[in-house]
């Protein structure tokens, strides 16, 4: 059965999971990186007087209304430090919440350089170029975080949330276990299918501190999560999975080895044609994930980077790698 649509405020889709618990979906972000989904967690009779918020990254515009709306709000969780899910949480501060965000990664909502270095954009662009790029997805700093280790539990009155490490999107990456509610919410972990069969990028790891091996073992451990614990799987830019649906770990699974065999044919072509050594250009130039080529100059620069992570993560595996 579909989810109650219980919108009302322009460009904000709001779906129903269960009484007290709600997904919020910005329609149309601004720019590429600068909204994510997340859920809504609603006071409870004799239980928490305010609402708590996870890892909903939308425009202050709109964390005003669903403020009015669902507040007040007492606590924000943050997952991880990548832009789509930092980018407004300054504006969630600024209406009274606190902020929790994982360690190391909350020092990005502090601090654009935190993000820069963290993140090593600095061995390959300008910080320029980083400023930019924050200034499009409408990024301004917080004020105060309140930072935790990935997999702590939080207990609000009668109410749990656990936050699961999921650590081969990024050093910080968690996920939610609501174990009430029967829900666990993914976030970045990779299945970004907006509607049944359409097609995303699946899991991202284009940064140096990602990993495929850990991504496969984070798969995994959800999976269990999901089937043991859970009937409902939330993420940051999908739509509802109901138990016992399967659909995100085989398409999660499958995306990983279709990169790998982009990768494994690029080598075999490239081998082909040049009969020496191949350079990470060489993959670079063959556009392989990203249309870098349809892309202005400085977009392409920045894609030409994670691009470099994620080829270089599947050379390493490849089979052919001589
Ligand atoms: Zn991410």
């Amino acid at each position: 059965m579909d989810n109650l649509d219980l919108s009302t405020i322009d460009g904000l889709r709001i779906l129903q999971i269960n009484d007290k618990v709600l997904l919020g979906h910005q329609i149309k972000p601004p720019y590429y990186f600068s909204c994510c989904d997340g859920l809504i967690l609603l006071p409870r009779n004799g239980g928490n007087k305010k609402s708590i918020i996870l890892d909903l990254n939308i425009e202050p515009h709109l964390i005003d209304q669903v403020n009015d709306q669902y507040g007040p709000v007492s606590d924000y969780f943050c997952t991880h430090g990548h832009m789509d899910h930092i980018a407004h949480v300054h504006h969630w501060e600024a209406i009274g919440a606190k902020i929790h965000a994982p360690i190391p990664e909350h020092a990005y909502l502090l601090n654009l350089h935190n993000f820069y270095e963290g993140f090593q954009f600095n061995e390959a662009l300008d910080y320029s170029m980083i400023h930019k790029f924050a200034e499009l997805n409408g990024y301004k700093n917080c004020k105060e975080i309140e930072p935790f280790e990935p997999g702590k539990s939080f207990i609000f009155n009668d109410f749990v949330v656990n936050t699961i490490p999921f650590k081969g999107h990024s050093r910080s990456h968690i996920g939610f276990l609501i174990p009430q509610e029967m829900i666990i919410h993914i976030s970045c972990l990779g299945f970004d299918q907006i509607k049944p069969g359409v097609d995303g990028f699946g899991p991202w790891y284009g940064f140096n501190e990602c990993s495929i091996e850990q991504y496969l073992i984070d798969i995994d451990l959800a999976q269990i999560l999901f089937l043991e614990r859970a009937e409902i799987l939330t993420s940051s830019h999908s739509y509802i999975i109901k138990s016992p649906d399967m659909t995100p770990f085989l398409y999660m699974r499958e995306k990983i080895e279709k990169n790998q065999n982009i990768i494994d044919q690029a080598i075999l072509s490239l081998k082909l044609a040049k009969k020496s050594e191949v350079s990470l250009k060489d993959f670079l130039d063959m556009d392989l994930f990203f249309p870098k080529k349809k892309m202005d100059e400085f977009r392409q620069q920045i894609y030409r980077f994670w691009e470099s992570g994620i080829i270089s993560k599947h050379i390493e595996r490849s089979k052919y790698l001589t």
